[in-house]
């Protein structure tokens, strides 16, 4: 297929952020964070980036908004990069078709979370790069991380966000606490939710990270922050497992990797062609973004992007 041009793709995200502007069934923001719960969801944006270096972009894109899960894929390049292949005795990398925040698979696992895209995987990974390190020094690895991929460095941490989880953050103590019984923490569950809710809290707008997910995306000119080979694994954990109990249903619909957050955002990869961000605040039943799925199964299809052929 033919490479699609600017010029082609910009009134694909018009038309995109045109019909979810109209969307009347728009799912619920997550409230179990409270400070997410009082976010307007009357908002969606797109961004994409393209290997030429243009950024396109179409409504709430510059908005910034609460990434969420989507850290863990961040995070699991840094921790892949610092650890290597020894991270893979501590987290598995099967879907788990289970919710973000089951802890089912744990006990049957021996406290073995299934991938690092479940809570309790992301967790064990935040624990393994924490071991020997202060919290503020794994999130100012994160935030330089991030800012480096971006060529941004207005990316942050949303301490109220980060203070909101925390302080309702008994499931993902609870999990790290049965991972602890088994051997599966290092640090004290305390410091590890801590900068687990911290990492969780980093806000940017689409075109931010957007502009991050580009390392994923093999572009020649993006900071080359891992290496090919894993970059194919990350994608492939993506496609897998980045959409929890739903990921099967994004794969079939988008046929991209990708990762969504509870906080309404999806950052999805067509390796070589762009790097995309959508963003809706309202989420469907498996907890991903409702609107943000269906401008992404809207883009796949009008581009022909798939891994798939
Ligand atoms: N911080 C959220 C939690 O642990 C992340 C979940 C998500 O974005 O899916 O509940």
């Amino acid at each position: 297929m033919e490479a699609l041009s600017p010029a082609d793709l910009q009134p694909i995200l018009d038309e995109i952020a045109h019909a979810m502007a109209s969307a009347t069934d728009r799912g619920e923001p997550a409230t179990y964070i409270p400070e997410l719960g009082c976010i307007n969801p009357d908002q969606f944006g797109i961004a994409l980036c393209l290997p030429g270096g243009q950024v396109l972009q179409a409504g709430d894109a510059a908005t910034p908004f609460s990434i969420q899960s989507i850290s863990k894929v961040f995070t699991l390049a840094i921790a892949l990069g610092r650890l290597g292949d020894s991270l893979w005795s501590r987290v598995g990398r099967e879907p788990s078709g289970l919710a973000f925040n089951s802890i089912v698979s744990l006990e049957q696992n021996n406290g073995i979370p299934r991938n690092p895209f479940v809570n309790p995987g992301a967790i064990a990974v935040t624990d393994a790069i924490l071991h020997g390190l202060q919290p503020r020094d794994v999130l100012a690895e994160l935030l330089r991380f991030l800012r480096t991929a971006a060529e941004d460095n207005d990316i942050h941490i949303d301490k109220d966000v980060a203070l909101s989880e925390l302080a309702h953050a008994h499931r993902n103590i609870a999990m790290a606490e049965f991972m602890a019984a088994h051997g599966n923490l290092q640090n004290p569950s305390a410091l590890t939710i801590g900068t687990y809710c911290h990492q969780c809290a980093v806000e940017m707008s689409c075109v931010q990270l957007a502009r991050a997910g580009r390392f994923l995306a093999g572009f020649p000119d993006a900071a080359r922050l891992v290496s090919p080979a894993r970059v194919r694994r990350i994608n492939a954990l993506m496609l897998t497992c980045g959409h929890y109990d739903a990921s099967g249903d994004f794969a079939y619909r988008v046929g991209l990797p990708g990762k969504s957050g509870v906080g309404g955002g999806i950052l999805a990869i067509a390796p070589g062609r762009a790097s995309i961000a959508v963003w809706s605040p309202g989420l469907n039943a498996q907890g991903n973004s409702k609107l943000g799925a269906e401008a992404m199964e809207h883009l796949a299809h009008a581009t022909g992007w798939s891994v798939f052929g």
